[in-house]
C-alpha cells in the first residue's frame, strides 16, 4: 500500500529532527509534527539557554578573579532581564537554523500536536496521515506530582524566562538540574538551600564527584538540607512555604521543583512501562510494528547525544545501507556547575559490582588560576584502571574544563586505551589535563567482589 510519507517523526527536537534529516538525506519522503517550538527542549529550555546562564554565572566569578589578577574592577550586578532577552534572541535564532536546516533536508514540517493513530497512521489536527515508519521522539517534561503541592514550584523552564532574580531560592532535589540551577543562581549571588533526600547529591555519580559537588555548592554558600524533603509545599501570598518533618516550616519567595522529567506520552496510546515510558528494544522498535521510539520518551539514557545517536542510527538502519544500533556502555556526561564535573565510565561501585579487579588513579589539588589569587576551588581527578588488563575503565573529573576534557580522554576509552597508554602520553604543560597522564602513584588496589549471579564485567 502506498504512503503518503516513509517516516512521519512527532517531535522536532534534537534526536526527532537528527532522525528525519538522516533518513531524508538516504532519500525516504520524510515528515516531522511539531505543537510547539522547533528545537526541543536542549535547544530552547535546556542544554543551550541553561549554559547560557552558565556564562553569565561564569562571567560574574571572572570578574572578581580578575581583581587579583590586577585588574581594577568595580562591583558590577547581574540584570537577569537583559540576560533573559539576550537568551530570548538566540534561541528564536537557533530555532530558525533548525527549521532551515529541515527544510535544506527536505523534510516536510507539520505544526500541530500528533497522535498515533495506529501502525502507519498519524493525526494531526483534522488531518490523517499514513507513513511506512513512524517514530515517537516526543520527550519529557518536568514532574508535577513528586510531592504534596509540588504543582506550586516552578521549573527550570520558568527560571530561565524570569525577568529579575528571586531575592531567595529553595531548590528540591539533587539531580543534574537541581545542582546546576543551585551553582548558578548562588554564583549569581542569590541565597539558595538545596532540599533532597539522599546524603549527597548526584545520584548515580561516582561517590568522589558527588563529594565534590557537595563541597562546591557549600563553597558557593548553598545551604545544603541532605535527607530533608518537604512533606507539603503550601502557596502563600508572596510565596510559598515548605512544611517540613514535626511541622517546621520555611518560607522562600521562590522554590524549584527540580524533582525529575517524564516522558510525553499524551496522543500515543502506547502501553507504558512503569515509569511512564515508552519501551523499546535494542533497534528502538515499540510492541506497535512499524513504530520507534527514541530520546527521554523512552527514559533510557536521557542526554541529547544519546537522543541523536539513536535516532542517526535508527534512521541508517530503515533506509541506508548498514543497519545499527547504538552503544550506550561509554557515554560520557557533564554537570554544568560551577566548577563543573564530567564522567566517562563505570563509578567505582559499578565497575566493583562487575567483577573488576580495580587499581584507582586519584589526584585532588588547587587549580594554578586558584592558587594565584588564594582561591578554594579545587580539581578532583580519578582513573578506574582494571587491573588485569590494564584498561582504563573509566575517569571522572570535578573542576575547571572537566566537561571539555572528559570529552576528549572518552575517544580514548572508546578506543581501549590502556594506563601505559596514559603514561607513554607526553602532557601538554601547563594545564590541569594533563595530571591525566601524570598519575602514577596507586591511591588504591581493590580486589574483586564476590560477583553478583548476573554482573557482566564492563569491557
Ligand atoms: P534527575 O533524574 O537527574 O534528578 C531528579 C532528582 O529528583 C533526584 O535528586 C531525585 O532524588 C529527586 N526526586 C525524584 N523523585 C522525588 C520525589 N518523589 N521526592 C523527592 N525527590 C525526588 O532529573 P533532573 O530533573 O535533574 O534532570 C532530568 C534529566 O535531564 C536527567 O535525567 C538528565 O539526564 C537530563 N539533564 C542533563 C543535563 C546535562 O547533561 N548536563 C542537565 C539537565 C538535565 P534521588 O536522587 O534521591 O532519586
Amino acid at each position: 500500500m502506498a504512503h503518503d510519507f516513509d517516516l512521519i517523526t512527532l517531535g522536532a527536537g534534537s534526536g526527532g529532527v537528527a532522525a528525519s534529516r538522516r533518513a531524508a538525506l538516504h532519500g525516504a519522503k520524510v515528515a516531522i509534527v511539531e505543537g510547539a517550538r522547533v528545537g526541543g527542549t536542549c535547544v530552547l529550555r535546556g542544554c543551550v539557554p541553561k549554559k547560557l546562564l552558565m556564562y553569565a554565572a561564569q562571567l560574574g566569578d571572572g570578574l572578581r578573579e580578575a581583581r587579583g589578577y590586577g585588574w581594577n574592577v568595580p562591583e558590577a550586578p547581574f540584570e537577569m532581564g537583559r540576560w533573559a532577552a539576550a537568551k530570548a534572541a538566540e534561541t528564536t535564532r537557533l530555532e530558525g537554523v533548525y527549521r532551515q536546516l529541515l527544510a535544506g533536508s527536505g523534510v516536510t514540517l507539520i505544526e500541530g500536536w500528533g497522535e498515533l493513530a495506529g501502525a502507519n497512521r498519524v493525526r494531526v489536527g483534522n488531518r490523517n496521515l499514513s507513513a511506512k515508519h513512524i517514530l515517537i521522539a516526543t520527550g519529557s517534561a518536568p514532574v508535577r506530582d513528586s510531592l504534596p503541592g509540588i504543582e506550586h514550584c516552578a521549573t527550570s523552564d520558568d527560571l530561565l524566562d524570569l525577568p529579575a532574580l528571586p531575592a531567595r531560592v529553595a531548590v528540591i532535589g539533587s539531580g543534574f538540574i537541581a545542582v546546576e540551577f543551585a551553582s548558578m543562581l548562588a554564583r549569581l549571588g542569590v541565597p539558595v538551600a538545596l532540599y533532597y533526600r539522599a546524603a549527597l547529591p548526584l545520584r548515580g555519580f561516582d561517590d568522589m564527584l558527588r563529594k565534590a559537588a557537595a563541597a562546591a555548592l557549600q563553597a558557593a554558600r548553598v545551604e545544603l538540607h541532605p535527607g530533608v524533603l518537604p512533606q507539603r509545599i503550601e502557596r502563600l501570598a508572596d510565596g510559598l512555604r515548605l512544611v517540613l518533618a514535626d511541622d517546621r516550616a520555611s518560607d522562600y519567595p521562590w522554590v524549584l521543583n527540580a524533582t525529575g522529567r517524564r516522558p510525553n506520552t499524551a496522543g500515543l496510546g502506547l502501553a507504558l512501562d512503569d515509569q511512564g515510558a515508552v519501551p523499546v528494544d535494542e533497534q528502538m522498535r515499540t510492541a506497535l510494528p512499524g513504530v520507534y521510539a527514541i530520546g527521554d520518551v523512552t527514559n533510557r539514557k536521557n542526554l541529547t547525544p544519546v537522543a541523536i545517536a539513536e535516532g542517526r542510527a535508527l534512521a541508517d538502519t530503515l533506509f541506508g545501507p548498514t543497519p545499527r544500533t547504538v552503544d550506550f556502555s561509554r557515554v560520557a556526561s557533564a554537570v554544568f556547575m560551577l566548577p563543573p564535573l564530567a564522567s566517562v565510565g563505570p563509578t567505582e561501585d559499578e565497575a566493583l559490582a562487575a567483577g573488576h579487579r580495580l587499581k584507582v588513579f586519584e589526584t585532588d589539588f588547587r587549580p594554578m588560576k586558584q592558587a594565584f589569587i588564594g582561591g578554594v576551588e579545587r580539581t578532583a581527578m580519578k582513573l578506574l584502571v582494571d587491573a588485569d588488563s590494564d584498561r582504563v575503565l573509566a575517569v571522572h573529573m570535578a573542576g575547571a574544563d572537566a566537561p571539555e576534557i572528559v570529552q576528549s580522554l572518552a575517544v580514548a576509552l572508546t578506543a581501549g586505551a590502556t594506563k601505559a597508554d596514559f603514561d607513554r602520553t607526553i602532557a601538554v604543560h601547563p594545564t590541569a589535563a594533563e595530571e591525566f597522564v601524570l598519575m602514577r602513584e596507586v591511591s588504591r588496589t581493590l580486589p574483586r567482589t564476590a560477583l553478583p549471579a548476573a554482573a557482566v564485567p564492563v569491557s
